[in-house]
């Protein structure tokens, strides 16, 4: 691992001027991506500012009826809080969906966020990678893609995006709030994840050193009856092959839809929501909904089973939230 600079930030401010200070410099909170990206010499920051101590964590409530959820909160805590758990079940099914119980103690709701991709090719420094090193190429289009995207990738990459929580949060447009030097800023989170296009190096729309402080779900997506589902390879922990959080008003349709797995972001089903509010809310109409997202899929020649499997899914997931609330 190459030698690196740790400094302990206080406040915010803080972290943002230590950042700010010096190329190279990155933020550190749980480390259980960053840190094995640098042992393999993917990422090599030349300083850590760590911001788990800042007085970002803990979940509070909003003022239209949502929740706040501090950045540096971690995944187990926010998968934990009673107020999550009644009012967005299906974020935090997504938590603990995701990884062990040691790496969601560590794990924070940012770092969540943030994290790389598990392409294998983007993991080894020895094989070209656009994300890594862009303008090298993509060695997973014409090499190992069973677990690549199917919607919304480009040539210059089709990695998926590995976070369970996020799909949660797109379902329930989250909006993440960040600071920097210049003053505060948020983004919902259909516009955190910029489209992959010939820029994959590019992962997010902050601002150059902006610091996540907390992440707002509206009081309007509140969605007690919601569900996260998971289809991957072994059941101990292992990243999406595909996963769909959902809610379902089954008196007027309104749905709320994102698969995981699938695309380089957490993918709003916009299309099956709208097929959802034309109603009646048959099995008919199910399958059509989901005839209709995936019917933008570009599957690879290695994972057009990721097509059938999310259709499925979509299906299921919308069947078993009818009958749990019939009309
Ligand atoms: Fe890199 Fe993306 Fe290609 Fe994987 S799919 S090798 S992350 S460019």
């Amino acid at each position: 691992m190459k030698e690196f600079a740790y400094r302990r930030a206080t406040e915010v401010r803080d972290a943002l001027a230590l950042v700010a200070a010096g190329d190279g410099a990155r933020y550190l909170s749980g480390g259980t991506n960053l840190v094995d990206l640098m042992k393999t010499g993917v990422e090599a920051p030349a300083r850590l500012v760590d911001v788990r101590f800042l007085p970002l964590d803990g979940v509070r409530e909003a003022a239209d009826g949502g929740l706040v959820i501090g950045a540096t909160t971690t995944n187990s805590d926010a998968a934990a809080h009673p107020e999550v758990r009644r009012r967005f079940p299906a974020l935090s099914e997504a938590i603990l969906a995701g990884a062990s119980g040691q790496l969601r103690n560590m794990a924070t709701v940012a770092g969540n966020l943030l994290q790389r991709t598990r392409c294998g090719y983007f993991a080894d420094p020895s094989q070209a990678c656009n994300k890594r090193v862009p303008g090298s190429g993509c060695a997973a289009i014409t090499g190992e893609h069973h677990n690549h995207a199917v919607l919304g990738w480009s040539r210059h990459c089709a990695a998926t995006h590995a976070s369970d929580m996020a799909v949660a949060m797109a379902a329930f447009d989250a909006v993440v709030h960040y600071e920097t030097l210049d003053g505060p800023g948020e983004l919902p989170l259909s516009e955190f994840y910029p489209p992959v296009g010939d820029t994959p190096d590019r992962e997010t729309a902050l601002p150059p050193g902006a610091l996540i402080t907390a992440i707002a779900l509206p009081g309007s997506a509140v969605s007690p009856r919601s569900r996260y589902r998971k289809v991957r390879e072994r059941a101990s922990y292992a990243f999406a092959t595909v996963s769909i959080a959902a809610d379902l008003d089954v008196h007027t349709g309104s749905a709320r839809i994102a698969l995981g797995g699938v695309a380089s972001r957490p993918w709003r089903a916009l299309r099956a929501e709208a097929v959802l509010r034309e109603g009646p809310l048959t099995a008919d109409r199910f399958r059509a909904a989901a005839d209709a997202e995936l019917s933008a899929a570009e599957p690879l020649p290695g994972n057009g089973y990721k097509v059938t499997l999310a259709r499925n899914l979509i299906v299921a997931v919308l069947t078993e939230l009818a009958d749990r609330d019939p009309a």
